[in-house]
């Protein structure tokens, strides 16, 4: 479940996912119903549910499973996860789009065999998610990666368009935010307007990734979501991290393979949704 679509596949693994369907994400009983009433013809063991949030994770508040208070107001406080496995009639997994997202790659992607890595998606909003020890990182809740501060471009005039905070890094690096700078989105730049806005959110982006780097130590950052895919973002990101990082600490793994795109693509989400599936399913004797 993302903030503008929404997926559902029905299988075991990426590459035998079917039946996926796509609908935008509307208000929570249009798009919960079409949901439920799609799944609802398959004979499933489980269900899991990666979707946008924030949400509440903790299992032992009356909340669990639902969504938090979030600008799409409608959504504020909206149980998921009960009215799903009351639907279909089993057990669901839930964690955010992103922690899913990460633990598709974890399984199948460009995160295999590394166990702690970070997800970190750019588009409509930017947001993380982290593996240590091949789990999902929660605490108080989850991580809000999108949102840290970051140090302005001298020439940047773009005030930010986060809600809460203007000029976080959602603010300045989102898909958002290109189209408040230029007036139209990423994927419809000229060729120079282009090449300013992979600067610039190569600029912001590298920075969360250089403060990944200083707290979190993972072994691997993905970058994925609409905007990764300006073309020469990734390698200009590459480049960016070295110079924040400044040499410290010297990263000789890092010089390639640290930062990369995802290897399940648009796939990683309904990835997660299954790794997710797995970890509710509890077989009967
Ligand atoms: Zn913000």
């Amino acid at each position: 479940m993302g903030g503008t679509k929404t997926l559902a596949g029905v299988g075991s693994s990426p590459d035998d996912l079917s039946d996926v369907l796509t609908i935008p994400t509307t208000t929570p009983e249009e798009t919960l119903g079409r949901l439920t009433r799609h799944l609802r013809s398959f004979d499933l063991d489980a269900v899991g549910i990666a979707s946008f949030g924030p949400v509440e994770l903790r299992r032992d508040r009356i909340g669990y499973g639902s969504i938090g208070v979030t600008p799409k107001r409608a959504w504020s406080g909206v149980a998921v996860v009960g009215p799903v496995e009351e639907a279909l009639g089993v057990p669901v997994g839930f964690d955010t789009d992103v922690n899913g997202a990460a633990l598709g790659e974890h399984r199948w992607g460009a995160g295999r065999g590394i166990e702690s890595l970070v997800y970190v998606t750019v588009g409509t909003g930017i947001g993380g998610g982290a593996l240590a020890g091949g789990r999902p990182v929660h605490g108080l809740g989850h991580p809000e990666m999108g949102h840290i501060s970051v140090r302005r471009d001298p020439g940047d005039t773009c005030l930010g368009v986060c809600p809460l905070h203007g000029d976080c890094l959602e603010g300045l690096a989102s898909g958002p935010a290109i189209e408040a700078r230029f007036g139209t989105t990423a994927e419809s730049l000229n060729d120079a307007d282009r090449g300013q806005a992979v600067r610039l959110v190569a600029f912001y982006l590298g920075q969360l990734l250089r403060d990944l780097v200083y707290t979190m130590a993972p072994e691997r950052i993905i970058v994925g979501g609409g905007v990764s895919l300006l073309p020469g973002l990734i390698g200009t990101l590459r480049e960016r991290l070295l110079i924040e990082l400044a040499g410290y600490p010297g990263l000789p793994e890092h010089a390639s393979g640290f930062v990369v795109p995802p290897g399940l693509g648009d796939l990683a989400g309904l990835a997660g949704g299954l790794v997710l599936a797995e970890t509710a399913f509890t077989p009967s004797a």
